[in-house]
């Protein structure tokens, strides 16, 4: 999977801006940020999608992650948004599995 840019990152071979790592994840700033903080957490080991999970143990520990994450960059009290896009419907463009954090300003709802 050498041309999937998030392993590629998860390898070190594409740079990106860490702020958090666990066991089975690691979470960097997105590169095009859509709110004041905006991360991306991502699995070390390649899925394409939430539809290849196979059980809740990695998308558990994603959530932690993003959870932890936000609480060091200051966004826990007044709130965030965590979002999993899924295939085309879901406006997913990266085909690696992916929690994104988003905060620091108030968000819209609903999503268009
Ligand atoms: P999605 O549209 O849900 O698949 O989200 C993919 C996200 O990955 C987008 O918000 C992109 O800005 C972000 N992205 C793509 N390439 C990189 C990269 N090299 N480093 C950080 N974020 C990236
Ligand atoms: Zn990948």
């Amino acid at each position: 999977m050498s041309e999937c840019v998030f392993c590629s990152i998860v390898k070190g071979d594409i740079e990106s801006d860490k702020v958090g790592e666990s066991e089975h994840c690691i979470a960097f700033r997105d590169i095009s940020p859509q709110a004041p903080v905006h991360i991306l957490v991502v699995p070390k080991k390649h899925f394409r999608s939430m539809n290849d999970m196979p059980d809740g143990s990695v998308l558990g520990a994603m959530g932690m992650l993003g959870r932890q994450v936000a609480k060091e960059l200051g966004i826990t009290e007044k709130g965030y948004r965590a979002v999993i896009n899924t295939g085309e419907h879901g406006g997913q463009t990266v085909e690696h599995m992916h929690l994104h954090i988003l905060g620091g300003r108030a968000l819209k709802w609903p999503p268009g």
